[in-house]
């Protein structure tokens, strides 16, 4: 841990993680072992990390968040939390924590968040999914899903090592690692 990061005493951190300069762990927060926390990464109250997790330079994990083991998140990637954002109420209050509710999403085992994504409150990115740099995620990515653009839109399916799936008769093929799969999860 950099003596430059802010760790909360109330966040939990496996072993063997790093957490490096300027980063901002919050209370409550779990991170798993072997994980890398980046340089300026914020990670807001009570989100969950789980093992082999990488984040990159200022990624911004807010509440709700919970990320699966094996993640990577790019540079400057977002994870927002708010899906109907106001600093007011409609009679002029500053909105308060009671004055709202919390978004959830959830980035399941093996995907990766490209660079200067953005992910928008409530949805699920799915196993080995891909989001490309600087996508714009308004709705779930299924498994190994590659999304992209804004809004983000499926373009094909990417292998577990991070390759773009072919199709090849009703499969879908890695033309690095030969691993194949079927989205519908038919066949073998
Ligand atoms: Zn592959």
């Amino acid at each position: 841990m950099h003596p430059t990061a802010v760790v909360s005493s109330t966040a939990r951190i496996g072993a063997g993680t790093q957490i490096w300069h300027q980063a901002q762990v919050r209370e409550s927060v779990v991170i798993g072992q072997n994980c890398i926390v980046g340089k300026d990464v914020y990670v807001d109250f009570g989100v969950v990390i789980g093992n082999n997790v990488k984040i990159q330079n200022s990624a911004l994990l807010y509440h709700g968040l919970k990320v699966e083991d094996g993640v990577f998140i790019g540079p400057q990637a977002c994870m927002t939390n708010d899906p109907f954002p106001r600093a007011i109420t409609p009679d002029g209050r500053l909105k308060t924590s009671d004055d709202w509710t919390i978004g959830s999403t959830l980035i399941r085992y093996g995907a990766s968040i490209g660079a200067g994504a953005i992910i928008l409150p409530n949805v699920t990115i799915g196993r080995f999914a891909m989001v490309a740099a600087g996508a714009l995620v308004t709705h779930s990515v299924p498994d190994h899903g590659l999304v992209m653009g804004i809004p983000a839109r499926l373009v094909g399916y990417s292998c577990r090592c991070g390759r773009r799936l072919l199709p090849v008769e009703n499969r879908w093929r890695c033309p690095k690692c030969e691993w194949s799969f079927r989205p519908d999860g038919a066949g073998p």
